[in-house]
């Protein structure tokens, strides 16, 4: 059975110290439970040191953007070889890049590759905007997203991808609306099936596919228990450590649950 994978996207927040506060306060009320893979991703300059605080055999750390060149004259940016070592995933695309830094189709195909290429698990985000569900675009959009970042990746690179469907109007920075179930299991289908037409059926079935929307401790479970839904990506509950303490705990109890009815 496929581990549950419940990462925290802490987006542009908390300071050294902070970061270590929160670290220290997760190492205490997150359980480790041998069914549910519980990343963090920080801001860079926090990845280092909480990759000495951090308990290792709960948490896992990811970066939650890198540059896909791997070295070379790019004043300000990080690499996926410099990350190379730290950290076991990057997420890639999320709508915050795509939307305030416009990074493009081919931009995160690139990362993605990159990603690969630094043996770092790309953790690559997909979404349609409000306007875009409005004019029923979401297939589309979904497809282009999917399509186009991983062209260049093998059936073997594609067993180390995890993807996000995060509606990018269910997302808490964008206004989030609860996204309906029956939706997004409808997306979650959509997503698998064209990795299968691509792939084949058992690359498909592999691939961890996450749902991310302002998923906090209370609604966690009906989004983890859609068929077909491999874990969350979570943002503003992921900075309450009791909040996520409590995604985590739901995970393991579905987990259990799953595990009994097998
Ligand atoms: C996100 O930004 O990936 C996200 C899911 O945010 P939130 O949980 O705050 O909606």
């Amino acid at each position: 059975m496929k581990k549950y994978l419940i990462a925290g996207n802490w987006k542009m927040n908390l300071n050294v110290h902070d970061a270590s506060l929160l670290v220290h306060h997760l190492n205490k009320s997150v359980k480790n439970h041998h069914d549910v893979e519980v990343v963090l991703a920080p801001s860079l300059i926090n990845i280092q040191p909480l990759s000495l605080q951090i308990d290792r055999r709960k948490f896992r750390l990811a970066a939650q953007n890198a540059y896909h060149q791997d070295s070379g004259a790019c004043t300000g940016e990080v690499s996926f070889t410099q990350l190379r070592g730290l950290v076991h995933y990057v997420i890639i695309g999320h709508s915050e890049r795509r939307l305030y830094f416009n990074e493009s189709l081919e931009t995160i195909r690139d990362k993605v590759s990159a990603a690969i290429r630094n043996d770092i698990a790309p953790i690559l985000c997909i979404g349609e905007t409000h306007t875009e569900r409005r004019a029923g675009e979401t297939k589309q959009v979904l497809h282009d997203q999917l399509t186009t970042a991983i062209s260049n990746l093998t059936s073997d690179d594609m067993e180390k991808l995890v993807i996000a469907y995060e509606p990018v109007w269910a997302i808490s920075t964008f206004g989030g609306e609860l996204a309906k179930p029956t939706d997004v299991k409808k997306a979650l289908d959509f997503i698998r099936m064209q990795i299968a037409e691509l792939y084949g059926r058992k690359v498909a079935k592999s691939v961890r596919i996450l749902y991310g929307g302002s998923v906090d401790d209370q609604i966690a479970r009906g989004y983890l228990e859609i068929e077909g839904c491999d874990g969350a990506l979570v943002g503003g509950a992921s900075l309450k450590h009791h909040k996520f303490a409590g995604i985590v705990a739901a995970a393991h109890a579905l987990a259990r649950e799953k595990h009994k009815d097998d």
